[in-house]
């Protein structure tokens, strides 16, 4: 099908971007790698007045690292993130995300802060935040506002922005010693969207015990949440597969999948175990590793 019509505006820093959408407040989308929006106007699910293409602003594709955190720009490529020495050298769980995402040509096109704003309910990224306790940087007119990851996804598509503000960065801790992550999807063929995708990070005391730990779950509810009963199981334990299967076990009382082309509701639960363990078993393995 075609797009309705609509103005096009390409600003050249990012306060102009701001000023547009604060001048068409409700009427105006930010246009970022297209993969997602551009779907949706073919079909005119979405019908925006105005699209503000952000491809030309500075500063916002960085991968940097500073004293205490890993900061992504919202127009950072999932293949940039992918192939970050940064990230291949210290959050692995963040690799094995970006590695999964479609194939190569969404990765090369689709970028971090497109996927996080498209909150599609079945997306990688927000799971992968959600464990790492990641922070959410909107700008507008009026300034930053931060939102930590957890409270960004609010519903189908829904998240925390607001219509004037422009996702800007993803701020991540810096990977403490002793802490490790890994991301497992489970997808019917290679680069699918997942019919099950579980983020698990664990910080390790120098006993041994689980002193934190972040679970975060896509595609078994109507948005990616927090797995916080699981995290509680965990939290002081000693890491064993019989404490991975109590944490998966109360992650997927707190899932709510829907049966659907990719299976039961019953069979999504079931992985939902399966995949928390396998996750929490390399997370604890590349914990041991950092030291
Ligand atoms: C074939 C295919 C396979 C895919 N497989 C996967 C997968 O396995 N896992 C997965 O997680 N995703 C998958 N995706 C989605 C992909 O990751 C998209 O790149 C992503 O959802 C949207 O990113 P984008 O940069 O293309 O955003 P766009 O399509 O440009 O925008 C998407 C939405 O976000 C808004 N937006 C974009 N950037 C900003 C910003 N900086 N501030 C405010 N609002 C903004 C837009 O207005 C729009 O509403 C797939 C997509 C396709 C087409």
């Amino acid at each position: 099908m075609i797009p309705g019509q609509f103005e096009y505006a390409r600003p050249a820093n990012v306060a102009e971007a701001l000023r547009l959408l604060q001048e068409r407040e409700g009427e105006a989308k930010v246009l970022s790698g297209g993969y997602s929006l551009l779907p949706l106007l073919k079909l005119r699910l979405a019908q925006p007045g105005l699209l503000v293409d952000i491809r030309d602003l500075d500063g916002l594709d960085q991968v940097i690292e500073t004293e205490t955190e890993l900061r992504l720009g919202a127009r950072a490529t999932h293949a940039a993130i992918e192939n970050s020495p940064i990230i291949r050298g210290r959050y692995p769980l963040i690799a094995d995300a970006a590695s999964g995402i479609g194939d190569r040509q969404v990765r090369n096109w689709g970028t971090v802060g497109g996927s996080l704003a498209h909150a599609d309910p079945s997306a990688d990224w927000p799971a992968v935040f959600i464990a790492l306790g990641a922070t959410i940087v909107c700008r507008s007119l009026a300034g930053d506002r931060l939102v930590p990851a957890r409270d960004w996804c609010l519903g189908v598509f829904q998240t925390a922005i607001e219509p004037t503000e422009l996702l800007v960065e993803v701020r991540v801790p810096r990977r403490p010693q002793r802490a490790g992550g890994a991301y497992r999807k489970l997808e019917r063929r290679a680069g699918d969207f997942a019919t099950v995708g579980v983020a698990a990070v664990v910080r390790l005391d120098q006993a041994g015990r689980i002193a934190s730990a972040g679970i975060g779950l896509t595609a078994v509810n109507d948005h990616p949440f927090a797995a916080t009963e699981a995290e509680a199981v965990l939290t002081g334990a000693q890491p064993s597969d019989e404490l991975f299967y109590q944490a998966g076990t109360a992650a997927a009382a707190q899932a709510n999948p829907t049966s659907d082309s990719h299976g039961p509701a019953d069979y999504k639960r079931a992985m939902v175990i399966e995949m928390t363990v396998r996750a929490l078993r390399v997370a604890v393995e590349r914990a041991l590793a950092y030291s």
